[in-house]
């Protein structure tokens, strides 16, 4: 299959698969910080949705469909995410590039 590029960015994340290790590879340090975190730029920037709101201003992380991009990283204004890659043999496994 050739990257068209008309096909929908949704189609083409179906398109991977992903071998999810139990133990999240990727941790919110301390959730008040996120209380106090204005723009909450995790919410908006992670391709995956894996940040969602969470109650009282928290926000939810949800390892599973982790594309492993590093964004989430690079935008917390807070450095208040703890990254590592999945451990050997775990994660995304990209299909089509
Ligand atoms: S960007 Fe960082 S501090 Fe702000 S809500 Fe997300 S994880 Fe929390
Ligand atoms: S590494 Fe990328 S896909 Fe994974 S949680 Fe962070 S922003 Fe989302």
């Amino acid at each position: 299959m050739s990257l068209d590029r008309k096909i929908p960015i949704e189609e083409r994340l179906n398109s991977n698969a992903w071998d999810v290790d139990q133990r999240p590879h990727i941790r919110i340090i301390d959730p008040d910080q996120c209380r106090k975190c204005d723009k909450k730029p995790c919410l908006y920037l992670c391709p995956a949705r894996c940040y969602t709101p969470g109650p009282d201003g928290t926000v939810l992380f949800s390892h599973e469909g982790c594309l492993e991009c590093g964004t989430c990283r690079v935008v917390c204004p807070e450095n208040n995410i703890e990254w590592n890659y999945p451990k050997s043999g775990f994660g995304v496994q990209y299909r089509f590039g």
